[in-house]
């Protein structure tokens, strides 16, 4: 789940980093009202939750009330990256002398947080981690210790920050430690840090994406969820429990189990197919499970066949035979299916499923070969 930049600021400022002033706004008299308030010149900035906005015309500076509401109309009317903008955040403007990169993620590879940081942040760090990889600084955290304040004045001597900012630079960086924990972040960026002409430091602009595993010990922070940048599929898939993302390809995946999921899909891959998606429907089969499963497969207009992988192990395979049948009856696409069913009566479904007309498989890598073949129109 990803929050938008006036929600990390929120969190960032409760955490000790400092943020420039600012309000949320919704309409260009809003956005001019604002701008009154703060004292100009200001910032509109699109509330979306992608990047890029700086470059997408997503962002602007204005000097004077009219030009406030006259921009915010601009803005608010526009899409950035097909996402509608419904609100502004209005903030005063900061003068800024330099841009650092300042953020923590998970390094899978290592299984630790990683804090990274660069002197020369700002709208274009994705191209400076490219060109000069030497500009961006890395370095772990132990998830047991913590960060430790000798990492952060290290980072700070890297990135050459004047010693008259290491302090607040310390205070900082000890804050985005305790928000990515916290709230069980996935990632806590802040993207521009600047230092103001004055020797300030603000952060202004934030990024949080927490952990949807975790939603669970955060409740306060589901409310924040904004559903808008979700696709419709993956809404309905949460409601019913289960994991769904949507992929490219034509060849849709139903499968009881997150690595029976991913092997399912290396096994279309093998074969020459492409799979639409990843889909765990989690324990057991339910047959309402099965039939919301297929009904958000088949909502997916690229779908030329389905490939059903189900291992039975408490749940009986004719149990779920008698499901996938039922939730067939509302296949009203006539997609074909090629089913596989494993363990416990693994017989008695599978007669059944011949008995409902039903192409089934005895392997893995058969059904992938059947369900690639049925995709490209081949007879089964
Ligand atoms: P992003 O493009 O979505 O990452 O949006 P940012 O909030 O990072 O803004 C992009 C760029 O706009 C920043 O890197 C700054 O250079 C500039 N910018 C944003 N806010 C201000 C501000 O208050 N004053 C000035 N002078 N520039 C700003
Ligand atoms: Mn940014």
């Amino acid at each position: 789940m990803k929050l938008h930049e006036y929600q990390s600021k929120q969190i960032f400022s409760r955490n000790g980093i400092p943020i420039p002033q600012g309000r949320l706004a919704s309409t260009p008299i809003e956005a001019k009202q604002v701008a009154e308030e703060l004292g100009l010149p200001v910032v509109l900035k699109a509330q979306v939750l992608v990047g890029g906005r700086g470059k997408a015309g997503g962002i602007s500076l204005v000097k004077t009330p009219d030009e406030a509401e006259e921009e915010a109309s601009k803005i608010l009317g526009n899409k950035i990256k097909g996402l509608p903008i419904r609100n502004l955040l209005v903030e005063k403007a900061i003068n800024i002398r330099q841009e650092i990169y300042f953020g923590i993620t998970n390094d899978r590879l290592a299984g630790k947080p990683i804090m990274i940081a660069s002197g020369e942040g700002g709208v274009d760090i994705e191209k400076i981690a490219c060109t000069r990889p030497d500009k961006i600084i890395k370095v772990h955290i132990n998830p047991l210790l913590g960060l430790r304040d000798f990492q952060v004045r290290g980072i700070a001597t890297e990135i050459n920050l004047q010693r008259e900012n290491w302090r607040k630079f310390l205070q900082i960086g000890k804050g985005l430690w305790q928000v990515f924990c916290d709230i069980d972040a996935t990632l806590a960026e802040i993207n521009p840090l600047v230092v103001t002409n004055e020797g300030h430091l603000f952060a202004i602009d934030g990024k949080i994406t927490i952990d949807d595993n975790a939603l669970f010990r955060q409740r306060d922070l589901i409310d924040m969820r904004d559903l808008s940048a979700e696709s419709p599929e993956e809404i309905k898939a949460r409601k019913f429990d289960l994991s769904y993302i949507r992929l490219s390809g034509n060849i849709g995946c139903l499968v009881n189990g997150a690595g029976l999921a991913m092997a399912t899909m290396d096994n279309i891959k093998i074969c020459g197919g492409e799979p639409a998606n990843f889909l765990d429907i989690g324990g057991g089969a339910s047959s309402e499970k099965v039939s919301a499963a297929l009904k958000i497969i088949l909502s997916d207009p690229n779908i030329k066949t389905v490939l059903i992988n189900i291992f039975g192990g408490i749940t009986r395979c004719d149990e779920v035979a008698r499901g996938i049948l039922t939730a067939l009856g509302n296949n009203n696409r006539n997609v074909p299916m090629v089913i596989r069913l494993v363990g416990t009566n693994a017989e008695e479904g599978k007669k059944l499923l011949l008995d409902g007309n039903q192409i089934t498989a005895n392997t893995l890598f058969e059904a992938a070969q059947l369900a690639v073949q049925t995709a490209k129109g081949v007879k089964a």
